[in-house]
């Protein structure tokens, strides 16, 4: 056994925690390590210390005043996030009903103003006027033979 294995396992070998070959091993390497022995006496008498400090009581009536305060504490909190969240819903339930109302007046709005029949019609009339004009060879933008673009040849 080394002096690592061996401190590793002092706080056990105090407690009588070590099974009985790592128990032989230990006593054996304590016997030849000074550097052990010392390690060994520091962590009993800290241990004998620790245990000789008596644990403080608490005054009277302490208990009855932490309960209290826990279960004052406790009352707020539940009141609080509901009221919150339900503010919080209505909101967004509202947001989305505006935006909902918004998207159906911008549609309807739009339908307005592209389906007039008097443009599709007017529209129609134009494309029907162009592709006359392109077919008979002229130029779709002035109504102008084609060949007058090159010099009326
Ligand atoms: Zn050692």
């Amino acid at each position: 056994m080394n002096c690592r294995t061996a401190q590793g396992q002092i706080s056990a070998y105090l407690d009588r925690e070590l099974a009985p070959n790592d128990l032989m091993n230990m006593r054996a390497h304590l016997a030849i390590c000074e550097n052990c022995q010392s390690e060994l006496e520091a962590l009993s008498s800290l241990k004998s210390m620790l245990t000789s400090i008596s644990t403080p009581e608490p005054e009277a009536g302490f208990e009855g005043r932490l309960m209290r305060a826990v279960l004052q504490s406790r009352v707020e909190e539940p009141v609080r996030t509901p009221v919150f969240r339900f503010r919080a819903q209505l909101l967004f339930a509202g947001v989305a009903a505006c935006s909902m109302l918004a998207t159906l007046g911008a549609i309807s709005w739009l339908k307005g103003r592209v389906e007039p029949s008097s443009a599709t019609s007017q529209s129609i009339a134009f494309e029907v006027r162009r592709d006359q004009i392109y077919a008979a060879s002229a130029d779709p933008s002035t109504g102008a033979p084609i060949g007058a673009a090159f010099g009326g040849q």
